[in-house]
């Protein structure tokens, strides 16, 4: 054991254990754990970014990547944004003529690379929208900009966001936010790409505390490093997940980085389990397709 070792936390230890299994599960807060609840699972794909360097092996891999999906459990595809590369508007088309193929419902947010009228001509005219399943409000809210890595957020938004968050209380509804560019401080040795304070991040935080104990997940795409999130804001988790295209592993654990990052770094969907008292993440390598259990990166331990 080296000398910094000595500095890492028990908790952070045990996470570490948990990295090389490869898969997650986040608790839900008690005020969550409704009775009756019905699990259920839908799947997460993200940063597809179709006619990246202008060739087709984005394209390729999408094909890969619904052909996964077609064939997985879930109730419905959420993807988190950066559906093409650099508003290359003629993708859209291929992206949707494969889609089809899924055969579940497929809900998308905008990616700093998805220009907003893009998006609303192709995808969804309302980009900013909600929709309620099985006692889960997925609420979905463009927080990117194409001249920007980093996210922003609108007055407008905030009020909006709060407003559902005051509705979806009283419905008993769980929270599950979908915004394409993290929150969360990620500064060196991470991108250095979330919301600064200027942004929107302290209101976005004031709303989400406000809300305290119904937003179970903060969803995101964006930085194609398997699954990286923090858990300071528990019960919400807040989670990057992986690019279905390509992923970097940036040596964030080794360098004492906040948070966690799975040790997986190929091409994945994952898929997301609601439990009674657990979010299960499972990651899922893209064209995998008969997936061993050793390849399905499940773990059911929880992180605290
Ligand atoms: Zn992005």
């Amino acid at each position: 054991m080296n000398i910094s070792m000595n500095a890492v936390t028990r908790r952070t230890a045990m996470r570490r254990t948990l990295f090389l299994s490869g898969g997650l599960s986040l608790p839900l807060p008690i005020t969550l754990r409704a009775s009756g609840f019905e699990p259920f699972s839908f799947i997460v794909v993200s940063d597809t970014h179709l006619g990246r360097k202008d060739n087709d092996q984005a394209e390729r891999q999408w094909r890969k990547t619904v052909a996964d999906l077609a064939r997985a459990d879930g109730d419905l595809v959420i993807h988190l944004g950066d559906v093409v590369d650099g508003g290359r508007e003629e993708q859209y088309a291929i992206y949707l003529e494969e889609r089809a193929k899924i055969g579940k419902p497929v809900h998308e947010i905008p990616g700093n690379h998805d220009p907003p009228d893009l998006f609303a001509r192709h995808i969804r005219p309302e980009i900013d929208t909600f929709l309620d399943h099985k006692g889960v409000r997925f609420v979905l809210l463009n927080n990117s900009r194409t001249d920007s890595h980093d996210g922003f957020f609108t007055e407008s938004q905030l009020g909006w966001l709060d407003q559902l968050l005051t509705d979806a209380a009283e419905s008993g509804l769980r929270i599950l936010l979908c915004i394409h560019v993290p929150v969360h401080p990620n500064r060196h040795p991470d991108r250095g790409w979330f919301v600064k304070p200027e942004h929107g991040q302290e209101k976005f935080y004031e709303v989400l505390d406000a809300h305290h104990g119904q937003v179970a997940g903060v969803f995101h795409g964006h930085f194609h490093n398997g699954i990286r999130g923090w858990d300071d804001r528990a019960p919400a988790h807040e989670v990057c997940f992986p690019s279905a295209l390509y992923n970097g592993k940036r040596n964030l654990m080794e360098q004492g980085a906040p948070g966690y990052n799975l040790e997986e770094f190929r091409p994945c969907f994952t898929r997301v389990t609601i439990g009674t008292d657990a979010i299960e993440l499972v990651c899922h390598p893209i064209g995998e397709s008969e997936p061993s259990e050793s390849k399905l990166w499940k773990l059911v331990s929880q992180l605290k």
